[in-house]
C-alpha cells in the first residue's frame, strides 16, 4: 500500500561531509533485563539535502526544529495512518489480550510504518553451501532467518530485498558488539553476557516527491549472532523483528515471542503478539509525515 500514492526515494543518508546540514536526536537505550536483546537508538544524524531547507537547528526528546531561510521547518505532529489491510482483517481467535501498555512510543512516536510492502534485506551467503562448512552454516543461519521473515508477513506485508541500501529492515550475521553497562552499586562498569542479537534504528529525512518538504522516516537495522543453534536463530529473528515492526518493548508472558528473555522452546508468534502490533498501528506517529513549516503547526 502507497498511502501517498507516490514513490519517494531515500535522501542521501550518511554524508560526511555534511557542513551546513544537520543535526542528532538523542539517544535513547533500553536493555533487556535478561541481556536476551538488545534495542537502541543511535545518536544519528539527520540530514537536510538541499540548501532551502536549512539546517536544523536544535533538537529535544520530542522536537525538532530546522532553520529554512527565514522560517522554520518542525517535525509533523502525531497523526495516524491507515490499518493496513492484514491487520485491519486480524481477529483475536482466542478472546487474548495484549501487552500494549509494555510499548513506548520513540521522540518520533509509534514506530509504525506506512508505506508496504516494508523492504527487508537478510544477508545472504556469497559462496554455495556445498563449498565450504562456513558457507553451510550461514546458509541455515539464512533459511532460518527468512522463516521468521515469513511469520511476520503473514501479518504486515514484507518484500525481501537484495541490497542492505534498499532496505528498510537490514538483518545482518554479525554478533552485536559488548557494552559495559554502569552498575549503580558497585560503581563500576559490568561487561555484560555476549548478547545474541541486538535492534537498533535511526530517523533521516526521505525526500517526497510531491510534498514540498521531506518525509520523517526510519531505518532498523537488526545484528544476529552467526551462530546456530536449532530453532534460536529463528526465535531469536522473530523477536527482533518484533521489534523493528514497531513492538518497541517487551511482554511479560514467555508464551509471547516478544517476551523478554530467551526460552527452552521459543513460542511462535502468538494472538497477543498481533493483537499489541495491531494497536501500535492505530496509535499515531510523527513517522512517515512531511515535515512542517512552524507557521502550520497547530
Ligand atoms: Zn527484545
Amino acid at each position: 500500500m502507497h498511502l501517498w500514492g507516490r514513490k519517494s526515494r531515500p535522501l542521501i543518508l550518511f554524508v560526511a561531509f555534511a557542513i551546513s546540514l544537520l543535526v542528532v536526536l538523542t539517544q535513547l537505550e533500553q536493555v533487556d533485563a535478561q541481556t536476551t536483546c538488545f534495542t537502541s537508538v543511535k545518536p544519528n544524524s539527520l540530514l537536510l539535502s538541499k540548501d532551502n531547507y536549512g539546517r536544523i537547528i536544535s533538537t529535544s526528546n520530542n522536537f525538532l526544529v530546522a532553520e529554512a531561510d527565514s522560517s522554520q521547518l518542525v517535525l509533523p505532529n502525531p497523526q495516524t495512518h491507515p490499518l493496513p489491510r492484514t491487520l485491519e482483517q486480524w481477529e483475536n481467535p482466542t478472546g487474548a489480550d495484549d501487552y500494549f501498555s509494555e510499548i513506548k512510543p520513540t521522540p518520533a512516536g509509534y514506530l509504525v510504518w506506512s508505506e508496504f510492502p516494508v523492504k527487508v534485506y537478510v544477508e545472504r551467503p556469497t559462496e554455495p553451501p556445498e563449498a565450504s562448512a562456513s558457507a553451510k552454516r550461514f546458509q541455515y543461519w539464512f533459511d532460518d532467518v527468512l522463516k521468521a521473515v515469513e511469520d511476520w508477513s503473514i501479518h504486515l506485508p514484507l518484500n525481501l530485498v537484495t541490497q542492505a541500501e534498499d532496505a528498510d529492515i537490514s538483518i545482518l550475521r554479525s554478533s552485536p558488539p559488548l557494552k559495559p553497562v554502569l552498575n549503580r552499586e558497585t560503581g563500576r562498569f559490568d561487561l555484560p553476557r555476549a548478547r545474541s542479537a541486538e535492534a537498533s534504528y535511526e530517523f533521516y529525512l526521505r525526500e517526497a516527491v510531491d510534498a514540498p518538504y521531506p518525509i520523517l522516516s526510519h531505518k532498523f537495522t537488526i545484528l544476529l549472532s552467526p551462530d546456530h543453534i536449532v530453532e534460536q536463530t529463528t526465535a531469536t529473528a522473530r523477536h527482533e523483528l518484533g521489534h523493528a515492526l514497531g513492538i518497541w518493548g517487551h511482554s511479560p508472558l514467555e508464551t509471547d515471542a516478544l517476551y523478554f528473555s530467551k526460552v527452552r522452546n521459543p513460542p511462535p508468534l502468538s494472538p497477543r503478539d498481533i493483537n499489541t502490533l495491531k494497536q501500535i498501528y492505530q496509535q499515531p506517529t510523527r513517522l512517515g509525515w512531511p515535515l512542517v513549516f512552524n507557521e502550520e503547526r497547530n
